[in-house]
């Protein structure tokens, strides 16, 4: 399966885009590397260009240990509200950031939120081309409150410009399709049920999780930077916190994870050949579903 984290500043990313990078997303995703270290396990960080600019060590750090570095755009705009030419500077800006820290050619993308509407697949795709880019983990393949297509995706545009995509994955639980596997449903669930759940999930399945869902004390620093949040927030974004790190180190015991580039694209290895023709065959599947 294969393992990534969207490396943001949360209170930059999510609560005000202009609020300041802090140092948080910093300790927060050095513990998520030191528990992939405990394993061996290889991630990819889809990371924001303005986490490079202000740490470009802790993206020295991913390189050096074997992680992939690939770009979550520069500052966590929404790509709906981006011209063609507003894309190409966002996550040129972004990559050219990530690859100066790492010394990697960056060549995996994720849109912040998902926001990867079918109307801009050409323009998307064009651009991804454009910067080298060879596949993208922006599409979330259900109805969700805030992000996601409910409809059937025609991927034939990212063919045309060679960009290879792979979906988040989904639970069905009682007819509906879950993002089960990662964020918010991994950090409140307790692990049995992310077990249990995910059984059905093929090996090119996608985890997916944050820098600060491992990060507890954030909730008391923006209290006193920026006053209360409001309940449902509290519940939604902070709830679980403390557990998630316990969680982690289970996860990567009991489910072989790497990241997308060691699994499709270093194409000397005989693992990423048996997971490939997986990952075709559920890319289908969840196509049709
Ligand atoms: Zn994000």
């Amino acid at each position: 399966m294969i393992f990534t984290v969207d490396v943001e500043d949360w209170s930059q990313s999510v609560l005000n885009r202009n609020n300041p990078v802090t140092e948080r997303v910093l300790h927060s995703t050095h513990l998520v590397m030191d528990i992939l270290a405990e394993n061996g396990t290889k991630a990819t960080f889809f990371t924001l260009g303005n986490v490079a600019e202000k740490f470009p060590e802790l993206i020295k750090r991913m390189a050096d240990e074997g992680h992939e570095v690939a770009s979550h755009g520069y500052d966590h705009r929404n790509i709906y509200t981006m011209s063609q030419k507003e894309m190409l500077e966002d996550i040129g800006k972004s990559v050219k950031l990530l690859e100066d820290a790492s010394g990697q050619k960056v060549i995996g993308f994720r849109a912040p939120n998902f926001s990867i509407r079918e109307h801009l697949f050409p323009a998307f795709c064009e651009t991804l081309s454009t910067l080298g880019i060879r596949y993208d983990s922006s599409l979330f393949p259900m109805k969700a409150l805030k992000y996601g297509i409910e409809k059937k995706y025609d991927l034939s545009v990212f063919k045309e410009f060679g960009i290879d995509e792979y979906y988040l994955s989904y639970i069905k639980v009682r007819g509906y399709k879950l993002p089960y596997f990662g964020g918010g449903y991994f950090r409140l669930s307790p692990y049995s049920m992310t077990q249990k759940l995910s059984q059905p999930l093929p090996e090119s399945s996608v985890f997916y999780m944050h820098p600060y869902e491992v990060d507890p004390g954030e909730l008391e620093f923006v209290k006193a930077n920026y006053g209360q949040l409001p309940l449902k927030w509290r519940l939604t974004q902070f709830a679980g916190r403390s557990g998630v790190p316990d969680k982690l180190r289970k996860l990567i015991r009991n489910y072989d994870m790497m990241s997308f580039r060691n699994a499709y694209y270093a194409e000397d290895s005989k693992q990423s050949i048996t997971i490939k023709s997986n990952a075709t065959t559920s890319s289908f599947a969840q196509l049709t579903a």
